[in-house]
């Protein structure tokens, strides 16, 4: 078994991406430019967020975080995207989801333009995705083709099964692994709550994409010897024995899959880390103003 380091990838992508700053800097390019947008305290988004600025610090990207109180209004956000839109030294911007109730997530997406959607949430670049034309990967889906590539793990012809429909992560995960590029040509079943005998589908997998948000869901007994086994999840359990009380834990029943798979990824250190090195990724994309 093959333990696919999440964490080394995103370190590695992110020294390339800083090498590739200097030459584009030095060749006479601007310094790429990504902004954010967070409302409220939430503590998870203010994690993610600062971790996402600290980021293009270390790659040599400028960022600017732009902060509202939870009771912003969605003119005042509209705005805000409007003059971030039409800002000609920010290349992309993100919305820290979630957003407080009052404000309607889907408005906000499809307010901000496409060009500078770095996040890949806007329909206008799911649907350059579904067409096959340049565009921004949603960063997790982004992050996930990133590891099969760098693992050189065979994609093509196998049944791959993706457990999850979401927008974020599995409805665009199934659409690219069955895309006619170098990871992809799978033959791709996507599952959901309301598939029948779902064992049936995964014990017939050579990939499983696990993205369901039920912790150890996917168990040995529902695996075939030697199946690629990609765990999104990122759930919190209780763990009296740790101070903070809780660890995390991700879809797969880490233990006993891993004695059957040939590669896996771990939770936390392999999906997760990958999220951010896609986002500079697409932010140095935009730069280049390759979509
Ligand atoms: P959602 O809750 O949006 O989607 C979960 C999906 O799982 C739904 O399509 C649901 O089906 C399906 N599902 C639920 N129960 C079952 C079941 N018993 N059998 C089969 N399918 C089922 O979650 P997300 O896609 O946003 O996230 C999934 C997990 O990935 C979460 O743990 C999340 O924290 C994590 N995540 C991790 C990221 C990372 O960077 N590593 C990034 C994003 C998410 P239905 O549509 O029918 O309801």
């Amino acid at each position: 078994m093959i333990l696919i380091d999440g964490k080394k990838i995103s370190l590695e992508l992110q020294s390339e991406i800083a090498v590739e700053v200097k030459e584009l800097i030095a060749i006479g390019m601007k310094q790429p430019h990504l902004a954010a947008i967070l409302v409220g305290d939430d503590p998870a988004s203010q994690t993610y967020v600062s971790s996402k600025v600290k980021a293009c610090d270390n790659v040599g990207f400028k960022s600017t975080l732009v902060r509202f109180e939870s009771s912003v209004t969605e003119q005042t956000l509209l705005a805000k995207i409007e003059e971030l839109n039409n800002n000609d030294d920010i290349d992309g911007y993100i919305i820290q989801l979630p957003l407080p109730r009052h404000i309607s997530e889907q408005k906000m997406i499809e307010a901000i333009h496409p060009n500078k959607d770095v996040d890949g949430f806007h329909p206008v670049n799911v649907g350059r995705l579904v067409l096959n034309l340049p565009t921004y990967i949603s960063a997790t889906p982004f992050g996930i083709i990133q590891l099969l590539e760098r693992y050189d793990i065979p994609t093509d012809g196998k049944h791959c099964v993706v457990i999850g429909r979401s927008n974020i992560v599995g409805s665009p995960m199934s659409i690219l692994m069955s895309k006619n590029t170098t990871v992809g040509n799978c033959t791709v079943t996507l599952c959901h709550s309301h598939t029948k005998n779902l064992k049936e589908h995964t014990l017939n997998a050579d990939i499983i994409i696990a993205a369901i948000g039920k912790p150890n869901f996917l168990t040995a007994d529902m695996v075939k010897q030697g199946a690629v086994i990609i765990d999104v999840g990122i759930n919190r359990v209780d763990d009296t024995s740790l101070t903070k009380g809780f660890k995390l834990v991700g879809d797969v029943s880490f233990a006993e899959v891993s004695e059957k798979a040939s590669y896996i990824t771990p939770v936390p250190g392999g999906v997760g880390p990958m999220t951010i090195a896609s986002l500079l990724k697409n932010t140095l994309i935009a730069a280049k103003k390759l979509v």
